[in-house]
């Protein structure tokens, strides 16, 4: 049974740029739907219940064909939002150091010309989606809840929710100032983290 992971921080701790109001919903709700839904179509395929859910994803085309769909949709809601609470912390915000600095640097010529080219698409994708970044500093944008693992390409290093569930009741269609806001809580340690060794 996959189940809801803990924030390491509190509902309102991000008010001022997230209210407490759209946290609640998000995680307590959306993010537990699609657990509940994953659960319940892995109930069709006992042998698939002690999988990771990274596994399952990266495996989608060997998945049986009654589950794939649910593993795709609910399954990446639950990857993607699991590693997005982690990716925002009421002590983030700022410029990352060390290989994150420098490589954002060399692919991009400055931390801003990063944040701007990867606000561009955020704005960019169509309907409901996710944009990332990858650990060879690629940005890339998925629909719906797509995530990099089904795709063949590895896990990202950070990547922000343009679902308007994310942001309609703080900025209503207002997705631009949302993205802005949210540079002021990006958990820097966290995305360093993922690097993968010697990258
Ligand atoms: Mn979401």
């Amino acid at each position: 049974m996959h189940t809801l992971p803990e924030l390491s921080y509190g509902y309102g701790d991000l008010g001022k740029y997230i209210s407490k109001e759209i946290m609640t919903l998000h995680h307590s709700k959306h993010h537990q739907s699609y657990i509940d839904k994953l659960n319940k179509a892995l109930e069709e395929s006992p042998d698939l219940k002690d999988r990771t859910i990274e596994s399952l994803l990266s495996d989608l085309d060997e998945l049986p064909a009654a589950v794939r769909t649910a593993v795709r949709n609910h399954g990446g809601g639950h990857y993607n939002h699991s590693l997005f609470w982690q990716w925002m912390s009421p002590e983030g915000g700022g410029e990352p150091t060390g290989r994150i600095a420098e490589g954002l640097q060399a692919r991009y010529g400055s931390f801003q010309a990063f944040v701007d080219e990867f606000s561009a698409k955020a704005t960019g994708v169509f309907g409901s989606g996710w944009v990332w970044l990858q650990p060879n500093f690629d940005i890339i944008t998925t629909p719906n809840q797509d995530t990099p693992l089904i795709m063949g390409q590895p896990e990202p290093l950070l990547g922000l929710d343009v679902w308007e569930h994310a942001y309609y009741l703080d900025y209503k269609n207002k997705r631009d100032d949302y993205i802005q806001a949210w540079w002021n809580v990006v958990n820097w340690s966290f995305v360093a983290s993922r690097l993968p060794d010697g990258e």
